[in-house]
């Protein structure tokens, strides 16, 4: 059982049923819809599968959902395609227009006051760039440096260029309302600029009475770089995306930041994600590039949480076959991992914090005893967490009452969440502890870990561990 979780995103190459399942029973920890591409249509349609699988299936897999915040996109452009040639002048509308080879307009008419002129603004990932020469107030007049197809409803970016849009509009209220209502386990926030962007989230999650749904801060432009340590202080999950990232700022700086990024999630205990082409040549092909191996192998190694597909389970033509490369390369990548360095350079918290010290000992004494599993009951999830942060070789079953609380946890390193019935006497819970064990983990001998909190009623924290054998 692998210990690095695994995000799918799902698109139409993956939302029929017998793809959803194939996913989920190769492994696949968490599903992403990206909003910025899908609608509520869609969103809907995923939600019923998943929600009906997790059931047949006994299994935890949570749903995130991507809102786009502060994202600007091109407007229709005629025949859904244009192409731009380097060299010829483009103009940018703040006013909607159909959009052709010398025009086209944004959903954000702020642009022309927020960009300068000589500002470089790229289209789809950078694939093609402009150079603003003028503007007006209403237009901004470009030159075509790199030329290429634009597509309908592309993202622009702005590289260094803060944009005055408002954090949440309309659309993202919507997304967080749905996904408050549909009971749905994570946001991911695109474009988070600064913490307060967070706090902004927050508030309407308080508004709207929402305590479950955690907050996936994806890392992708420099502001969010300057104000990292805040941004991971206020969220849940942070996620290195690569792909926007490393059109804003010099692609060659990723590698670095997202080792600083990984580190610092550590430190502070909160779930990090690597995001965008882990295994992007299987898009088209069956196998992967050795440099795309020693990448998912190289962020598995760094101890990242969780890592997350996109284009090849979206559109890709193999999408089941790339979960399973996935999970094959994290299986042998997790054994090279150095389990002893990892838990002494977590931090043990406050002196006081009995929880984070039993989760210290329990992973330390599993590690030098080779156990084969960890046992955490746990009501809302905190046991298995502090567990996780110091990184385990083996993996920690969480015995969750609350299904809810099992999908909250599908991001952490080495959680295994299974829901089970409230365990109200500690002869149960060493009966549950060991009947799990035996489902869960192929090997049939060993030691594993109990570890929790009794009496049940009234302790606040984690307060014994017992040593058991198979
Ligand atoms: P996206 O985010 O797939 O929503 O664009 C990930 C990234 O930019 O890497
Ligand atoms: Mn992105």
């Amino acid at each position: 059982m692998n210990k690095t979780k695994v995000i799918a995103s799902i698109g139409p190459a993956s939302q029929d049923e017998a793809t959803l399942k194939a996913l989920m029973m190769n492994g696949i920890d968490a599903v992403r819809i990206n909003m910025s591409h899908a609608d509520f249509d869609f969103c809907d349609d995923i939600v019923r599968k998943v929600q009906t699988l997790n059931q047949t299936l006994k299994k935890n897999v949570a749903i995130m959902v991507d809102i786009p915040g502060p994202t600007v996109r091109i407007d229709r452009v005629k025949d859904g395609c244009v192409t731009f040639k380097a060299g010829t002048t483009v103009c940018i509308h703040m006013k909607e227009i159909t959009g052709d080879h010398t025009k086209i307009s944004v959903n954000y008419p702020g642009l022309a006051s927020d960009v300068k002129c000589h500002s470089i603004i790229k289209i789809d990932d950078g694939k093609i760039i402009l150079e603003v020469i003028d503007k007006e107030p209403e237009m901004l007049i470009c030159n075509v440096i790199q030329g290429g197809l634009v597509r309908d409803h592309k993202s622009l970016n702005v590289p260094g260029v803060p944009l005055n849009i408002p954090f949440l509009r309309d659309y993202d209220r919507q997304i967080i309302t749905y996904a408050h209502q549909n009971h749905l386990d994570f946001l991911a926030l695109s474009f988070v600029r600064s913490s307060e962007d967070i706090l902004e989230v927050n508030d309407l999650l308080i508004e709207l009475g929402n305590d479950h749904l955690g907050i996936v801060a994806k890392i992708e432009n420099e502001k969010a770089i300057e104000d990292i340590d805040q941004i991971i202080k206020a969220s849940d999950a942070v996620m290195v995306a690569r792909g926007d990232l490393g059109v804003e700022i010099p692609f060659e700086r990723l590698p670095g930041l997202q080792k600083m990024i990984l580190r610092k999630c550590h430190i502070a205990g909160v779930v990090s994600i690597v995001a965008t082409e882990i295994l992007s040549s299987m898009e088209d092909e069956m196998i992967p590039t050795r440099a795309e191996v020693s990448d998912l192998a190289n962020a598995v190694l760094d101890g990242v949480d969780a890592v997350m597909l996109s284009g090849e389970t979206t559109t890709g033509k193999y999408p089941v076959e790339t979960t399973m490369m996935m999970e094959r390369i994290i299986a042998s990548s997790e054994e090279d991992i150095n389990y002893y360095e990892f838990v002494e350079t977590s931090m043990r918290t406050e002196k006081q914090d009995i929880t984070g010290n039993i989760a210290y000992s329990v992973t330390d004494c599993a590690n030098r005893l080779k156990c084969i599993a960890i046992v955490a009951p746990t009501v809302t999830g905190y046991t298995a967490r502090k567990i996780s942060r110091f990184r385990p070789s083996c993996p920690i079953i969480a015995l969750c009452p609350d299904p809810e609380t099992a999908r909250s946890l599908a991001l952490h390193f080495a959680v295994q969440p299974v829901h089970v019935k409230k365990l109200d006497q500690l002869d149960k819970m060493i009966h549950v502890a060991k009947e799990c064990v035996k489902t869960y983990i192929e090997r049939n001998e060993g030691h594993y870990i109990l570890t929790g909190g009794y009496p049940f009623e009234g302790v606040k924290h984690t307060n014994f561990m017992k040593v058991e054998e198979l």
